[in-house]
């Protein structure tokens, strides 16, 4: 179903999304969507955090990957104080800074290249607010057993089911159709 190695980002906030960089978690550990350093440097300009690939070392990624998976155990539910405490080392980082630009659609915030310190401690403040907020209750697990990827449901009614109606809500009502449980 379309390039399964490709970045996901039906997570509704930049924290959300950094934990789909694991793929299938259901699966023995799952498969990492950040292989390489150059991948998570290209993560951060997909995610639209800044403008140009950042230079990534092997350290940052591994920084990196702390970082994601304490915020994966805490979106989960967790609450050990190791991950609480590596959130906040990086939340700490000042964040990239956002300048104003006129474009003919009228002003927009443009981000500037940055460091992977600095989008990290911005992925990280975003993940304070969300944890520390009321968007903490909206936190799902995709009910598709073989994605699980979790996002925050924006919805009203708070019943939102999937990562995403377009692959995985449409691939359960194929299965619902061909089942014949209509
Ligand atoms: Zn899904």
């Amino acid at each position: 179903m379309g390039d399964k190695q490709g970045f996901r980002f039906h997570g509704g906030r930049p924290s959300v999304n950094f934990t789909a960089t694991v793929g299938e978690r259901w699966r023995d550990g799952g498969f990492e969507r950040v292989p390489d350093p150059a991948a998570l440097g290209r993560w951060f300009t997909a995610a639209g955090l800044t403008p140009e690939d950042p230079p990534c070392t092997a350290a940052d990624l591994t920084a990196a990957r702390e970082l994601r998976e304490a915020v994966y155990r805490l979106l989960r539910g967790g609450t050990a104080g190791e991950d609480v405490a590596t959130v906040n080392r990086w939340a700490a980082h000042p964040p990239p800074v956002t300048t104003l630009a006129v474009t003919p659609a009228g002003l927009r915030a443009r981000p500037v290249p940055a460091s992977v310190p600095s989008l990290l401690g911005l992925v990280a403040a975003d993940a304070v607010a969300v944890l520390g907020g009321p968007d903490a209750a909206r936190v799902r697990e995709c009910a598709n057993p073989e994605c699980s990827l979790l996002f925050l449901d924006t919805s009203r009614a708070g019943a939102r089911r999937w990562c995403s109606m377009g692959s995985c809500g449409s691939r359960e009502k194929m299965q619902r159709y061909r089942s014949g449980d209509r």
